[in-house]
């Protein structure tokens, strides 16, 4: 079958939840047996999001093949398990730095280089870009809300795209709020009129709209909402808040959402196995127990800078069946004061990922305490060189040991990797001379230690994760560390770059130089994490 495009825009607000309600549309295709691929549109002038900082933009989140992108792309991933491309992640930046490279190129044959049609007609060539060919749906969704001026060309293109392909492949979805005015004690369904008369002014009738709303929409609102924007009454579907993120796709299918899409291709399936979503929705509602854990990091102010590491902290308690209660700590507090006392009581600490210096300290300490007090600790890629730094300050005599990162220093156990290990170790993959794409990105393999505890957790010794790091844990401290206890366990196929640290003799104790919660799924949960979550459900227990 021919692949057909769902174009998912957005209206009233943002923070509707676009992305995880497209992941949502594609889980419940996916579940009545079609294959599917995500892509983001975002209108932003960045070329990536690998530049914006976490606590205005969310997390960086990273594909196999090295794409620094958008968050979406990891709710897409969470609820498909299909792996991201870089072709699925594409930003009005890398629209117009292609046409202006083109320009420069002299491609254009003397034109009048324009928005209409040069940059539209980028944009529906990045549409069909990269595909594999059998898929048979590609939803895309348009970041921002209607009505943002930087969204203005990827509406035309996709309504151009509805002409080009014929209304039988292209398919309009636009996300609502109907919002309860409690003044008036009503649902108010104007706002979703207006911003499809928006959409309508910009040639695009909405086929199908997904109406946010906190409580149910009253038969008589959902008329009116379909004789208003022209819609069929079945295909306005309400989209109700749900306890847990993992019960949309239920939610959805109830209102018959993934039914109307087929209808309107004129699809009939079987109905979708949805099992899967329902074990994990029972879990998540059920727990058996809790366990707290501390996450030491420094973009505690914006919890979507920590989206994925979130997430497979959810999964790692979905494994065990037990609730993940995270207690988010700025490092920085460990600096200005005692503060230990945060984490006492708590039965895992986890450090993640980060940049620059401010912060760091708290973390070194933040590993201390979980390495002497025998508390279970995972450190996720920065997180891992705070735990090296802190073992070789106070395991092996080397008190002047830290990170180039924060300048010279006298034992650089964490440093910028030097040209030969680069030659020796690295595909050459983009690596420019701006401030984009200078680290090690993407899925690296890695060999680990037979006998250790991650060959023990992977139940293998050869893995590939996701990195995203300048820096490189410097083998040329690896005898002296071992000999103080903390094992270089993983490490890169030819044995140059550290990718895992473990202590043998404490609880449970970790460090990756990778991100393995950009692979993890509510219904593959990550090992790493199922097995951090089950090391700190037994201290729940000691203690
Ligand atoms: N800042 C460190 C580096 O560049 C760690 C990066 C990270 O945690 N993602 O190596």
């Amino acid at each position: 079958m021919a692949t057909r495009f769902i174009f998912i825009t957005g209206g009233v607000v943002s923070s509707l939840g676009k992305g995880l309600s497209a992941a949502a549309l594609g889980a419940l295709l996916q579940a009545r047996g079609f294959k599917v691929r995500l892509r983001k549109f975002d209108p932003y002038l960045n070329v990536d999001p690998g530049t914006m900082s976490p606590t205005q933009h969310g997390e960086v989140f990273v594909t196999d093949d090295g794409a620094e992108t958008d968050l979406d792309l990891g709710h897409y991933e969470r609820y498909t398990g299909v792996a991201a491309r870089r072709s699925d992640s594409v930003t009005t930046g890398k629209i117009y730095s292609t046409v202006i490279g083109r320009e420069r190129r002299g491609e254009y044959l003397g034109a009048t280089v324009q928005v209409i049609p040069h940059v539209t007609d980028t944009i529906k060539e990045f549409v069909q870009a990269g595909l594999d060919g059998d898929e048979d749906f590609v939803l895309c969704e348009i970041g921002g809300t209607v009505g943002d001026i930087e969204s203005l060309p990827f509406l035309e293109a996709i309504r151009q795209l509805g002409n080009d392909l014929g209304r039988a492949r292209t398919l309009f979805i636009h996300l609502t709020l109907v919002p309860w005015i409690p003044s008036a004690g009503e649902l108010k369904t104007k706002p979703t009129q207006h911003s499809v008369k928006e959409l309508l002014g910009l040639g695009i009738q909405p086929d199908i709209l997904l109406c946010r709303c906190d409580r149910p929409i009253p038969e008589s609102q959902r008329r009116k909402i379909a004789l208003f924007c022209n819609i069929r009454e079945s295909r306005v579907i309400q989209a109700l808040d749900v306890d847990t993120i993992y019960a949309v796709p239920l939610a959805y299918h109830a209102e018959g959402y993934d039914r109307e899409v087929c209808a309107y291709f004129g699809l009939e399936t079987a109905e979708p196995d949805l099992s899967r979503w329902q074990e994990i929705v029972a879990r998540v509602r059920q727990p058996e127990g809790e366990v707290s854990i501390a996450v030491v990091g420094k973009y505690t102010s914006l919890l979507d800078s920590y989206k994925s590491l979130a997430e497979a902290l959810a999964h790692g308690g979905i494994a065990n069946n037990v609730r993940v209660k995270l207690d988010w700590i700025d490092s920085e507090i460990f600096e200005k004061e005692d503060a230990v006392h945060h984490l006492e009581g708590v039965n895992g600490i986890l450090v993640p990922g980060g940049f620059g210096e401010r912060g760091a300290e708290g973390k070194i300490m933040a590993a201390r305490f979980a390495r002497e007090r025998k508390v279970p600790y995972f450190g996720i890629c920065f997180g891992m060189q705070m735990a090296v730094i802190e073992a070789a300050r106070h395991l092996a005599g080397l008190p002047k040991a830290g990170s180039t990162e924060f300048g010279p220093c006298e034992d650089p156990v964490v440093g910028l990797m030097t040209e030969w290990m680069r030659g020796n170790t690295l595909e050459k993959r983009e690596v420019g001379g701006d401030l984009g794409g200078t680290m090690r990105l993407g899925a690296y393999e890695a060999v680990l230690q037979p006998g250790s505890r991650v060959a023990a957790i992977y139940g293998s010794t050869r893995i590939s994760e996701r990195h995203r790091h300048r820096y490189e844990v410097n083998i040329g401290y690896k005898r002296r560390l071992e000999e103080h206890g903390l094992v270089f366990s993983g490490m890169s196929p030819d044995g140059v770059l550290p990718e895992i640290v473990e202590i043998p003799e404490h609880p449970w104790f970790i460090g990756v130089q990778f991100h393995p919660e950009l692979k993890s799924k509510p219904f593959e949960p990550h090992p790493l994490f199922t097995s951090f979550i089950k090391a700190a459900l037994d201290q729940s227990r000691l203690v």
